[in-house]
This record gives C-alpha cells, structure tokens and sequence, in this order.
C-alpha cells in the first residue's frame, strides 16, 4: 500500500452551516488537504459529478436535500460507474441508531459533532485506506 498523503487528498465537505465549514476547513488545512464546500446535499450531488474527490465529509441536516438523500443518490450513480467513494457522516446527532441509519444510506463511517481533530485524522485516513484494498 502506498503511503497516505494527505495533500493530494480531495475532500468535498457538504455542510450548511457556515461555523462548521469554517472549523472543519481549519482542521483540514492544518494536515493540507486539498478542500470543496457544498452548502447543500443537491449542491454536493452537483459538484460530485463535475469534480474527483478522494472523499466526502456529509452533514446530514440540510435545506434542499439532506445528507441521507445526497448519500442515497451518489450510491446509485455509482452503479453505473462501478466506484465508491469513501462518504463519512457528521452529525449532532448521537444514537446508535442514527449512526445505523447512515449505514444504511450508504455511509462508510459515522462521526459526531463537535470533532476531535485527531479522530477526524484517523477516521479519513482509515475509510480511503480501507476502501482501496
Ligand atoms: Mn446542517
């Protein structure tokens, strides 16, 4: 396996509100991850067929189209491409369930808010490790 890099590392971060686009951009930047924001789940749907991304951070509670919707289309564009993109949930919510609910959307992984920065690391890391092999 080749060793993970994070500057050439693409996220698209899908999120509506602007405090947590902020801090999450500054967490990302510090490790230079190169970055996208979508402010909405259609917006984030839109940018994902125009652009390649290595990963997508997803909120779940947006205008427009809401996380599991966005979730739910991509995996079904990818039916025809035979890709999977690594798609990590972050939400205030904190129930187990929810966190079944995002797998079940197609989710890979499942974060709450507000996130550690080194969990954060890890977890990107791990899902774009794990879905290479
Ligand atoms: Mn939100």
């Amino acid at each position: 396996m080749t060793e993970f890099n994070s500057e050439s590392t693409k996220i698209l971060i899908v999120e509506d509100n602007e405090m947590n686009i902020k801090t999450m951009s500054l967490i990302l930047k510090r490790k230079g991850y190169k970055l996208s924001v979508a402010r909405n789940g259609q917006e984030g749907v839109d940018i994902y067929q125009k652009e390649h991304f290595d990963l997508i951070l997803m909120d779940i509670q947006m205008p427009v189209m809401n996380g599991y919707e966005a979730t739910k289309f991509i995996r079904a564009l990818e039916k025809t491409t035979q890709r999977h993109i690594p798609i990590i949930a972050l939400t205030a919510y904190a129930m187990n369930e929810d966190r079944q609910k995002c797998l079940n959307a197609g989710m890979d992984e499942y974060l709450s808010k507000p996130v550690r920065p080194h969990l954060l690391y890890a977890t990107i890391e791990n899902t774009i490790n794990d879905n290479k092999t």
